[in-house]
């Protein structure tokens, strides 16, 4: 376990004029300050969600570093003709390294896999794992050698596998946020037993990694993390109601898996986001604010106790902040297109309008209370999502389904895996139930 003092520790700045108090104070799950773990050439890579928009990116990555990253083991739910074009393109790149271990967690589409030699057992495919969630904590246990976890799953799934790497003593480049938001205290613990670390992918938390490096924890007044402000930025609430999904998914800076897109439009992302920042930075709901950036130039920001702000600017290319997550939070080469400020021109800031983006106060609601909220609110929008995605409900009963999910389940304190995991199902249950009677009254 790495027992370095944090930056964040108190007592460790200057004696004067902070103007956080001690009881504000919470312990980061982020290694600021301390010494990052130390691993051999090439870095083992644990890649699952490997077929998403961040795993796809995360080949990219692996191609243009084959001496440096090498893939020991790959998941994915059920795309398997992505799942194929993956590993040929890997192992066209990397000739020379053996097969990864390859995880199918989609149970039907495990069984097809089983008989195809392109993906397991053949010239390309590696042994096939277990399916569900035991192959995706196989995945990160099986390898001989493992050092770092890109967890670029979607959704609470995620969660079993982060736990996984954390007591592997693993680095962990976390895309997947619901990771922290439905199990952020048994990560922190799991992580500081067994001397793991967690660096972010998200660009926010990237973002605000890099204007943290150096500084202690008290001369931080707040985190401040931008949010492009989705789709619907400017659309009248009565309008809302009636937005389709090929609108939801036009997300006007990044592209993105359809999740975190629709999350994107209901602001349901940002708040996700500042629960993550709450576990990763140790930082109290009370001093991290989010701003709207139509631009997505300003990744976030710090502020300061003497009223300095640092941010982090670049284009919308989520390969930057993964490759510094990945390569240990240094700034490797990257074919990245540059930023031209001038071209850029001005950088524009709004507040969040929380009456016509409710899954952001609900979010932030639901995060301040802790516990079983935060578990419940996550399981909620999963499963709304889902029935957006699949055409069971509009864009506007997303937040309905998640309040009525928050008003109906009981708070409480979570302890352990196995009650965040009954919470979660729980809450699956009851917003399917919503959705029904939603969708049993739709014309
Ligand atoms: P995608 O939807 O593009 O990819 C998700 C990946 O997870 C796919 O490989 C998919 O497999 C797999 N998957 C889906 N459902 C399951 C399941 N039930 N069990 C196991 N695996 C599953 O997502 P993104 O790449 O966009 O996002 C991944 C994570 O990164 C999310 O937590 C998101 O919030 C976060 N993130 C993403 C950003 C982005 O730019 N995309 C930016 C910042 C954060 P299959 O393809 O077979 O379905
Ligand atoms: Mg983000």
């Amino acid at each position: 376990m790495n027992s370095s003092p944090s930056h964040f520790d108190r007592g460790s700045g200057p004696d004067s004029g902070s103007v956080v108090s001690d009881s504000s104070v919470g312990e980061s799950l982020y290694p600021c300050g301390r010494p990052l773990l130390e691993f051999p050439s090439p870095l083992k890579l644990v890649v699952l969600g490997a077929t998403g928009s961040i795993g796809r990116q995360t080949l990219d990555l692996v191609r243009q570093y084959p001496d440096k990253l090498q893939v020991v083991a790959v998941s994915c739910h059920r795309n398997l003709e992505g799942l194929k074009s993956w590993l040929a393109d890997l192992a066209e790149s990397c000739p020379e390294a053996p097969e990864p271990l390859v995880a199918i967690s989609d149970f039907a589409a495990r069984e097809t896999a089983a008989k195809d030699t392109a993906l397991v057992g053949g010239s390309s495919g590696g042994k096939l794992l277990a399916g569900g969630t035991v192959g995706l904590v196989e995945a990160v246990t099986e390898p001989s050698e493992a050092h770092c976890l890109v967890n670029a799953l979607v959704g609470s799934v995620g969660l079993e596998p982060t736990l996984a790497a954390a007591r592997r003593g693993m680095r962990i480049a976390l895309a997947n946020k619901e990771s922290l938001v439905v199990g952020g205290e048994l990560v922190r613990s799991a992580v500081q037993e067994y001397g793991a670390e967690v660096l972010p992918v998200d660009s926010e938390h990237s973002a605000i990694a890099q204007c943290l490096s150096g500084r202690r924890e008290n001369e931080i007044r707040q985190l401040v993390l931008t949010a492009s402000g989705g789709p619907f930025r400017q659309t009248p609430a009565e309008e809302l109601e009636r937005v389709t999904l090929g609108q939801v998914l036009d997300h006007p800076t990044w592209n993105m898996g359809p999740k975190i897109t629709v999350d994107s439009a209901t602001l349901m992302n940002k708040g996700l986001e500042v629960i993550e920042a709450h576990h990763l930075f140790g930082v109290e709901f009370d001093r991290i604010s989010v701003v709207v950036h139509p631009g997505s130039i300003v990744h976030s920001l710090v502020e300061f106790v003497d009223g300095a702000l640092l941010a982090q600017l670049g284009t919308p290319d989520m390969r930057i902040p993964l490759l510094y997550a990945i390569g240990g939070e240094k700034h490797w080469p990257l074919d990245s297109s540059r930023l031209d400020l001038v071209k850029v021109g001005t950088l524009r800031f709004e507040a969040p309008d929380l009456g016509r983006f409710p899954c952001l106060a609900l979010a932030l609601e639901a995060g301040r209370a802790g516990g079983a909220a935060p578990i419940v609110l996550n399981a909620a929008n999963e499963t709304a999502v889902d029935a957006l995605l699949t055409g069971r409900i509009r864009y506007a009963e997303i937040p309905r389904v998640i309040e009525d999910c928050l008003a109906t389940s009981g708070g409480g304190k979570i302890s352990s895996l196995d009650e965040a995991l009954t919470v979660d199902q729980l809450a699956r249950k009851t917003a399917c139930g919503f959705i029904d009677r939603l969708g049993s009254g739709h014309p």
